[in-house]
């Protein structure tokens, strides 16, 4: 009997231990750090300049080509998506990341901008402003895509959508736009431009393509067998290499273009000769979405020969307005390009982009000082002319100087216990180690002045010139007594 309790309490031990185990397995699971979702990624500060400068160049690009901005929501109905880019499409069929929400609506975090663009076109009845109505947008985007080098689930595109004309002037000018905003970051790039024709020629194409295809479908690729009924022209676009043999014996679509596209597309190609700008006829590329026609184009670097990378791309979607429930016949075109790619490709070619420039520093020993510097960076903050930085948080001078020689600053304001009571300020310069004590009421003029013949490029010699040193002297040996620990400080940096 005893031996029989024995065994029970032995088994109900080993129950709870493993219970506990289990316990404690839940809380180390819940205790695990938490990383970012597949596919989606921190962008740093340290890499923050990179996007900035991209950033800045598209919004110069928006002004020089007159396109006004817009921003959309990051949520749209998947209807939208649906009817725009085409239920058959890769985007649509696989990448969406849809759900429907508390409210029974079905919504999409959206995977690309052009039918957003197009839906508020409609929307606000921009139909009765003077077209076409030029829009630019930058922002995230969502595609449930495998994740690889260059292919992430939430990535940045901006931007340039021109809606209601149909003159090629116009594809040109776009065209013309994404490689000037590569050019601009110092990126080079070809252009490949296509022809897919309107849906009367394209239908007509597409028959004689699956006629080519079907006779060699034991070849493709399972992707690619879907492709043949469901998305024939994406057969063109296949990276795998059985396919990619395949199509070099393909009909080419611009041998079935119409007139009216045929002259339309001269026209295009006409405009992008007379601009000089580097393009290839590529008649493979055919874009994964279904609204487009007529011109099509995409950047690839220059040693992306292959583009397996495009930096971007675009085209015409004259029928996109009509499908989404707006006039008939509202001809559009436009371009995206992806700010992830253009910013790797930067890095690996080793772009330079300079540091945020901080002119000023200003520095503070003692709480009278520290108070008297607060205030007086809020006076100097909105100067207009020169950037400013400080440390507050910190009380040793040291440490404050170490920072101010960190950022490369021209210049370092001191304020200490004697400055206060004295109503003066000590300029060093960081360059030349010269420091001078000026009037706490001249210090922005003087700030302005010498950060001035920094940029003029000329070499500062602080003791030059008589008159500045009446107002201005170098720091007496007292003075710098009296500072305590700051004339140490000021001997080391
Ligand atoms: P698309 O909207 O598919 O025409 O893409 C336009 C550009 O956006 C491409 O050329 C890429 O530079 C960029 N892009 C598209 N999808 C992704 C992605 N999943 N990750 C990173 N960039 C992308």
């Amino acid at each position: 009997m005893l031996k029989k309790k024995a065994i029970i309490s032995q088994k109900s031990n080993k129950t709870a231990e493993r219970k506990t185990g289990k316990a404690v397995k839940k809380i180390r699971r819940a205790k695990k750090n938490i990383a970012t979702v597949t596919g989606m990624r921190d962008i740093l500060p340290q890499d923050q300049k990179y996007w900035e400068k991209v950033r800045q160049v598209a919004k110069q690009i928006s002004i020089d080509y007159g396109y006004d901005r817009i921003d959309t929501p990051v949520l749209e109905l998947t209807e939208l998506f649906v009817r725009g880019v085409g239920a058959q499409t890769d985007i649509v069929e696989k990448e969406m990341f849809s759900f429907t929400d508390q409210g029974g609506d079905n919504l999409v975090l959206r995977p690309e901008f052009t039918a957003a663009a197009v839906r508020a076109y409609i929307q606000h009845g921009m139909l009765n402003q003077i077209q076409p109505v030029k829009f630019f947008y930058l922002g995230p985007l969502f595609r449930h895509e495998k994740p690889q080098s260059g292919r992430y689930r939430q990535f940045f595109q901006f931007g340039f959508e021109a809606i209601g004309e149909e003159n090629p002037a116009l594809d040109a000018q776009l065209i013309l736009m994404g490689w000037n905003s590569l050019n601009d970051l110092g990126i080079e790039s070809v252009i490949q431009v296509n022809s897919i024709g309107c849906m009367s020629c394209r239908e007509e194409y597409k028959k004689v393509l699956v006629k080519y295809y079907k006779a060699k479908a034991k070849l493709l690729c399972e992707s690619c067998k879907t492709r043949l009924t469901k998305n024939p022209l994406r057969l063109l676009d296949c990276k795998e290499s059985g396919c990619q043999e395949l199509k070099d014996d393909a009909p080419q679509i611009l041998d079935y273009l119409d007139d009216n596209c045929k002259e339309h597309f001269m026209k295009v190609v006409g405009y992008l000769d007379e601009l000089d700008l580097p393009y290839v006829l590529n008649p493979y590329i055919v874009r994964g979405l279904d609204y487009y026609n007529r011109t099509i184009f995409e950047y690839w670097a220059i040693d992306d020969v292959e583009g397996k990378n495009a930096l971007g791309g675009g085209g015409r979607y004259d029928g996109l307005v009509t499908m989404l429930g707006g006039r008939e016949d509202t001809p559009a075109c436009g371009l995206a390009m992806g700010l992830d790619r253009i910013v790797a490709k930067m890095r690996e070619k080793n772009i330079e982009v300079p540091d945020k420039r901080v002119d000023v520093f200003v520095a503070q020993l003692g709480d009278a000082a520290k108070k008297k510097a607060m205030l007086m960076y809020e006076n100097l903050r909105p100067n207009g002319s020169f950037t400013i930085a400080q440390a507050f948080h910190k009380d040793s001078l040291k440490k404050q100087l170490e920072l101010a020689n960190k950022m490369k600053v021209k210049f370092t304001l001191i304020i200490g216990q004697k400055e206060v009571g004295e109503g003066t300020i000590m300029l060093r310069d960081m360059q030349g180690g010269v420091q001078e004590v000026i009037d706490f009421n001249k210090i922005e003029k003087e700030l302005k002045k010498r950060l001035e013949k920094y940029r003029e490029g000329a070499v500062i010699d602080l003791t030059a010139d008589e008159e500045e040193k009446e107002s201005s002297t170098e720091i007496p040996e007292e003075d710098v007594a009296d500072l305590g620990d700051l004339g140490d400080d000021l001997a080391a940096v």
